[in-house]
């Protein structure tokens, strides 16, 4: 058996956006994936979804796994012939003991790649607008382990070498250790004054910082109970945050933002809460697929056999067009065959979904609740006509109701179908209940329903309490109900349901939760 390749990847800083295309590359094709819970759970999106995750951190039961095992680990992986992806925090060359791992490979005889990630010591200081150097206040920055005892850090720091450099300096793992730290550089002559910021959590929702002198961040950081992880920085650039800081202004900062959609159709509500600075956390609780049953199967053949019949073909969601070509592709059904049928497209991602198949739609409703749309619909549609309607198998009665009333015929197919998906990601409970997540967003009934039984098979016997605390934002009246019914207390519903709606009536809420 050959054996299999290593990918050392750094992770970066936290948000997992901050990953190199050649990280994710690696991620996407590796077979197993190593992490911890510092090189980000969200980044597991990305892998394959049948590759092997392992997790080496620390668990309720078990330290984390100590770094000699982790070595052999990687070593008894690739000699099973699979490509393995290492998922380590910031840059694995940084205080990530990558030699140790890339070391027991190459005695191995496996290949391995080292793959640069951002690493926090100038990620986190920039999400706080403190730029690590300066034309005119810092040519150089140190970056320097805070993590040992004090006499270790005494043999390993030369200290009077580190601190008459005019450049900046940057501590990873100081925070137990910032009383001896500034007492040192004081005494080897920093000026009391000079500024010290410690950034806890950078980039991510947590982010959180705390500015002071030499003199007084020992106190500060006491008084504020200030824990690790934090990026310390000392220095004149630290005063550049009075202008630069950047994240802290936008309208969703510091609020991680629960996405139980399909993960087909997550992007875009993930892409607009992270363009208003919060942090989507996917968790998809549905997934939507082809049926499987033969008398659906069947009942879609026949349907769709009938192509040259229809007098209307009425889509009504993306996921609609997307299985209707599925079948039709199945089938080997030509779309020409149905020559003689008008297409109805309900919102603007439909017809856009329509267009990239070639087909311009006849009429394009914004939804057919819409003042008007039906009565219009009433004057175009014959009696006798027929009109097919491919659709999941949730949709409502509406619309095949009304066009029996206009005397037309309907003929319905579930060409996709809703299912539960069993959750992956088992650090959601824990995440819960440390009050990590801020808002839950449900787009459909299905997604509040599944996310109440993914979190009881996670162990939470009452999911509705578990959330209490938790602004619960629902797309629209129908799914507001349903979560209602189901003991949530819903706190967002925007006027207009839509996912920009949505994202829109979270600033907001937000804006009313801070009192502005
Ligand atoms: N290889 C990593 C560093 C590992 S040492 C890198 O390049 O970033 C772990 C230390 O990194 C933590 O103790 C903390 O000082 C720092 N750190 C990592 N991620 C951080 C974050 N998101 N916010 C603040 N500090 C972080």
């Amino acid at each position: 058996m050959s054996k299999g390749k290593v990918y050392l990847v750094g992770a970066g800083p936290g948000d997992p956006k901050l990953i190199t295309v050649r990280g994710l590359e690696a991620l996407q094709r590796s077979d197993v994936v190593v992490f911890d819970r510092l090189a980000g759970p969200q980044l597991l999106n990305h892998a394959r979804p049948d590759a092997e995750r392992i997790y080496v951190g620390k668990l309720p039961d078990r330290h984390t796994m100590k770094q000699e095992d982790i070595n052999q680990l990687l070593v008894d992986l690739a000699l099973q012939g699979r490509t393995v992806t290492r998922l380590k925090g910031g840059d694995p060359t940084v205080f990530g003991r990558v030699g140790e791992e890339a070391d027991l490979l190459r005695r191995n005889d496996i290949s391995y790649e080292i793959i640069p990630g951002i690493t926090s010591a100038i990620s986190v200081p920039a999400y706080a607008g403190i730029p690590v150097t300066h034309r005119d206040l810092a040519s150089s920055f140190s970056v320097i382990t805070g993590h040992e005892s004090p006499d270790k850090l005494d043999r390993s720091i030369q200290w009077d070498k580190v601190t008459n450099a005019t450049g900046t300096l940057v501590f990873l793992m100081g925070v137990s250790k910032i009383g001896y730290i500034s007492e040192q550089l004081m005494k080897h002559g920093r000026a009391p004054a000079t500024p010290v910021a410690l950034v806890q959590w950078g980039t991510r929702a947590e982010q959180k910082t705390l500015v002071g002198t030499l003199r007084d961040i020992e106190r500060k950081v006491k008084e504020a109970d200030f824990q690790p992880p934090a990026v310390i920085i000392v220095g004149e650039v630290v005063r550049q945050r009075e202008t630069l800081a950047w994240v802290e202004d936008r309208p969703l900062f510091g609020q991680r933002v629960l996405v139980t959609r399909a993960r087909s159709q997550a992007s875009e509500l993930a892409a607009k809460i992270d363009e208003l600075g919060g942090e989507p956390y996917e968790f998809p609780v549905i997934e939507t697929r082809a049926p499987k049953a033969s008398a659906t199967i069947n009942a879609i053949r026949k349907a769709l056999a009938d192509a040259e019949a229809y007098d209307w073909v009425m889509l009504t969601s993306v996921n609609g067009v997307e299985f209707f070509f599925h079948w039709l592709d199945r089938f080997s059904i030509d779309i020409r065959r149905f020559h003689k049928a008008k297409f109805v497209a309900v919102g603007p991602k439909t017809s856009a979904a329509l267009a990239a198949r070639g087909i311009l739609a006849d009429l394009l409703p914004e939804n057919f609740r819409a003042e008007g749309m039906l009565d219009r619909l009433d004057g175009l549609v014959k009696p006798g006509q027929k009109a097919l309607l491919p659709r999941g198998d949730l949709a409502r009665e509406l619309l095949p109701n009304e066009l029996k009333a206009m005397g037309a015929e309907p003929v319905e197919i579930d060409v996709y179908e809703t299912v539960f998906a069993a959750p992956q990601d088992l650090w959601l409970p824990e995440m819960i209940a440390n009050g990590e997540i801020h808002f839950i967003t449900f787009t459909s009934s299905s997604t509040v329903h599944n996310l109440l039984q993914a979190l009881r098979q996670l162990g939470i016997e009452d999911p509705a309490a578990a959330l209490q605390n938790i602004e619960i934002a629902c797309i629209g009246p129908i799914t507001a109900r349903t979560a209602e019914q189901n003991g949530l207390h819903v706190t967002v519903v925007p006027e207009d349901s839509t996912i920009d709606g949505l994202v829109q009536a979270l600033a907001d809420r937000r804006r009313i939760l801070k009192g502005e």
